[in-house]
């Protein structure tokens, strides 16, 4: 099926009480034992699991080609939970310019626990050979990443860490499976903060991992998000998969948009560099024509003048609202 199909109908169930068409919002946290005390639906408790949940993960599942996800409360509470599964003494490498926020938990919260770790350039596969260790367990990529839209080789740099025992996580926010599909070019896992696109609307944090094939590590994951409490809320799982039907649309709208954008701000006299992948001169323009189908709604530029004029300019935009994240 396309993905322009399955963002609309992957896990959509019609109601069999009622026959409604879009699912509701399953807020009971607890679920009637039959007599002999199993649980007939699957449900026990809702920090375990519960039907909205089910339904974001069937449907994630299907568009990163995976064989399960999990959705969590944040893109930050997946991160930690699949830095959870690892034990201390174990090390990570993961590149430089990934989100601010997951290299705090890899360095300043799981660093205390033990977990060592080395950053490395993320287009340079031979620095990322040199890094990794015995004890390596996760090659941490993000591609493109969050600020300077730096793309990653997934398929070279999967090669040479799972030759080397490591997996390989891939964080694609900024892309979504509408133009990136990492677990199809060898990744182990996908991250997403589900905040950004498949939220769509600036009103819903979510998080989520998607595993390329069932292993020990996503069964430790799984254990991780129902005793651990950070599995994604009903409310919280319906908004982001009422997100997810109109995801392919507006990627392709934000794509042109980012496109026309970059164009121009590489053409202006006052703009130093301009960060998009779409653009010929990108550094790894070649490697993100390879794995991207499109080049996503982010880019980010300089200007002249530094800091200040930054400063400026951000105050000055009349459609823009200055504030964190992306994709609403
Ligand atoms: N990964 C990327 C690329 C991000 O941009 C962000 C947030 O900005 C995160 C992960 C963390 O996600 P969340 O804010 O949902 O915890």
């Amino acid at each position: 099926m396309k993905l322009e199909t399955l963002v609309v109908h992957s896990g959509r169930r019609i109601d069999q009480a009622t026959g409604a068409v879009t699912p509701p919002i399953h807020l009971a946290t607890t679920f009637e034992r039959a007599p002999d005390g199993a649980y007939p639906h699957g449900y026990q408790y809702a920090r375990e699991s519960h039907p909205n949940r089910s339904d974001l993960e069937t449907c994630l599942s299907a568009l990163e080609g995976g064989a399960e996800a999990a959705a969590f409360t944040s893109g930050s509470a997946a991160t930690l939970a699949l830095l959870e599964t690892l034990r201390p003494g174990d090390h990570v490498v993961a590149t430089d310019d990934v989100f601010y926020g997951t290299r705090s938990l890899i360095v300043d919260l799981l660093g205390s626990w033990g977990l060592e770790s080395t950053f490395v350039a993320a287009g340079d596969p031979t620095e990322i050979e040199r890094a990794l260790r015995p004890t390596t367990k996760l090659l941490w990529i993000e591609t493109p990443s969050n600020p300077l839209v730096g793309i990653a080789d997934i398929a070279a740099v999967a090669e040479i860490a799972q030759a080397r025992g490591a997996e390989v996580v891939v964080d694609n926010t900024w892309a979504t499976p509408i133009f990136q599909r990492p677990l199809t070019l060898g990744a182990d896992w996908v991250l997403h903060s589900t905040t950004k696109y498949f939220g769509g609307h600036c009103d819903v944090l979510g998080g989520a991992l998607v595993a390329r094939r069932e292993s020990d590590r996503g069964q430790r994951l799984r254990q991780i998000q129902k005793s651990g409490g950070a599995g994604a809320s009903p409310f919280d799982s319906w908004l982001v998969l009422r997100g997810v039907r109109s995801l392919a649309c507006r990627m392709k709208t934000h794509a042109e948009n980012a496109q026309r954008l970059a164009e121009f701000l590489a053409a202006h006299p006052k703009v130093v560099r301009t960060y998009y992948p779409g653009l010929v001169d990108h550094p790894n323009h070649d490697i993100a024509a390879r794995q991207m189908s499109g080049w996503g709604g982010m880019l980010s530029f300089e200007v002249a003048g530094g800091r200040e004029a930054a400063f400026r300019i951000a105050a000055a935009t009349q459609v823009f609202t200055r504030a964190t994240s992306l994709g609403g």
